[in-house]
């Protein structure tokens, strides 16, 4: 049996009509867009699960503050505004706005990476990962076993594995790790946590072997509730005392304001230390490349709706709700026999499409293969987090084999209710009912060198 919802802790004011439809101009859209999910057009999905980030609601406090925004180009009262809240919830000395995610990471991993060494991270998500070479260095993944199992049940299967992380920094040499990153919640095994405990363990060989520690921080927020849930020790604690003491174990953190921020665009850099030299090179890249440091690329208004979705992001009410949507589309599809990897995470529910099509081979992409499914079936989107989106070896040039087939169900903050996730696992559900009826996937017909998912072009296999 389900579990029971956790309703809204919020009504809805504003609405955003949907298109709806048929199943015929459904099949149209999808071979016009050559298979390809980024492909589509926005208004085309009835349910728009390709991702949680930007795609968050923002609530009448933000709207009302982007009226106020201040527009100065230099210490803009809206700076100040979040700076202030950024200070409160992470204890850290100093904070830099950029535009998003990938901004922070280009704005500091050049002055910690470069040739020659490597970064190292529970899991590096795909524009981290970029960064880390682009830097020239080399990243190593380095996260529990238990992650690679969809089917193994534990809590905190974000971890970093802490032996096997003392062992690379051993056999590559201290001198030669640039940075370690701590992904929270890890996105990329499915937005699996990551335990305060685990933090401490990792946070001490940083500082045995003079390491810097960064937190790759897009799912804090998401990451302190589950703390809360299921780390005995803090399961009385505020959940901003949990981010306090997670963040206070690291030296900086990089950030994607888009998704537990509640915002439709922004980042942030902070650095505990408020006295570091870093703070100057910070500076000095974010003026070269985002714009002055105290709007990094934002407008005021985005600085100020920042400012009030950092506390919107940590109310304990509005996260049992959030991560209670996952936990309830979760329980529909255990009812079902729909496999995941389990226990769910923060931000959405990734379906083993391995499990779900096993006549259809990685070469083929069980997870493009469900993704394209879901949007016949429903109108809902969805991406593949698998063989298709890893791509060929940049060396041999053949398709890589991915740990996982996963197609990614990423639910938007504030935006959908329980209604849309009912079509959700009823989708799943009748998909499930006639997979054995699919009998081949799609080849790919055109890619680009890299990040080939974003644009490929796909052809459906025929007898
Ligand atoms: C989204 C994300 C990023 C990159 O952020 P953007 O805002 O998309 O540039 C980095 N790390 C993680 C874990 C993310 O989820």
């Amino acid at each position: 049996m389900a579990i029971k919802y956790v309703p809204e802790p919020f009504r809805i004011k504003v609405v955003e009509p949907l298109k709806m439809l048929t199943r015929q101009e459904r099949e149209q859209a999808i071979a016009q867009a050559k298979y390809n999910m980024f492909g589509l057009r926005g208004e085309d999905c009835y349910i728009d699960l390709l991702t949680d980030s930007g795609t968050n609601a923002m609530s009448e406090d933000q709207w009302a503050g982007i009226m106020k925004g201040d527009e100065a180009y230099a210490g803009a009262s809206s700076y100040y505004k979040l700076v202030d809240a950024a200070k409160d919830i992470f204890g850290y000395g100093y904070v830099q706005p950029v535009h998003q995610g990938r901004a922070a990471e280009k704005v500091l991993f050049p002055t910690f990476l470069s040739e020659g060494k490597i970064a190292i991270s529970n899991m590096f998500f795909d524009t981290t990962r970029a960064h880390v070479i682009l830097a020239g260095a080399r990243p190593i993944d380095c996260v529990i076993p238990e992650a690679k199992d969809p089917s193994h049940r534990c809590k905190f299967k974000g971890n970093m594995d802490v032996e096997k992380l003392e062992q690379i920094i051993l056999e590559k040499g201290a001198e030669n790790v640039g940075l370690v990153v701590m992904t929270i919640t890890n996105n990329s095994a499915g937005g699996q946590p990551v335990s305060l405990q685990n933090m401490r363990d990792v946070s001490a060989i940083c500082k045995k072997y003079n390491i810097p520690l960064d937190i790759d921080a897009a799912r804090y927020a998401e990451n302190a509730y589950f703390v809360k849930r299921d780390e005995e020790e803090c399961k009385d604690w505020p959940i901003k005392k949990i981010i306090k003491e997670m963040f206070s174990l690291a030296d900086m953190f990089t950030m994607s304001a888009k998704k537990d921020t509640i915002v439709n665009m922004g980042g942030m850099i902070g650095v505990k230390d408020g006295e570091s030299p870093l703070i100057l090179k910070i500076k000095a890249n974010c003026i070269s490349f985002e714009g002055f440091y105290t709007y990094g690329g934002l407008n005021g208004r985005d600085l100020e709706a920042l400012a009030i979705g950092l506390y919107e992001g940590i109310d304990e009410n509005y996260l049992r709700y959030r991560i209670g949507q996952m936990e309830y589309l979760a329980s529909r599809l255990d009812d079902a026999g729909i496999a995941y990897q389990a226990p769910v995470g923060g931000h959405g529910v990734f379906v083993d499409a391995a499990a779900m099509f096993p006549q259809i081979p990685y070469y083929e992409f069980p997870g493009q293969v469900l993704a394209i499914e879901l949007y016949k079936e429903a109108g809902i989107r969805t991406c593949d987090i698998g063989s298709y989106m890893l791509g060929n070896d940049p060396d041999t040039n053949e398709q890589l084999h991915a740990d996982f087939e996963f197609t990614r169900l990423a639910i938007p903050r504030r935006v959908y209710t329980q209604a849309h996730i009912d079509i959700m696992a009823d989708a799943l559900i009748a998909i499930k009912e006639r997979a054995h009826e699919i009998k081949h996937g799609y080849r790919i017909t055109w890619e680009p060198p890299i990040l080939r998912h974003f644009q490929a072009s796909l052809e459906p296999i025929e007898d």
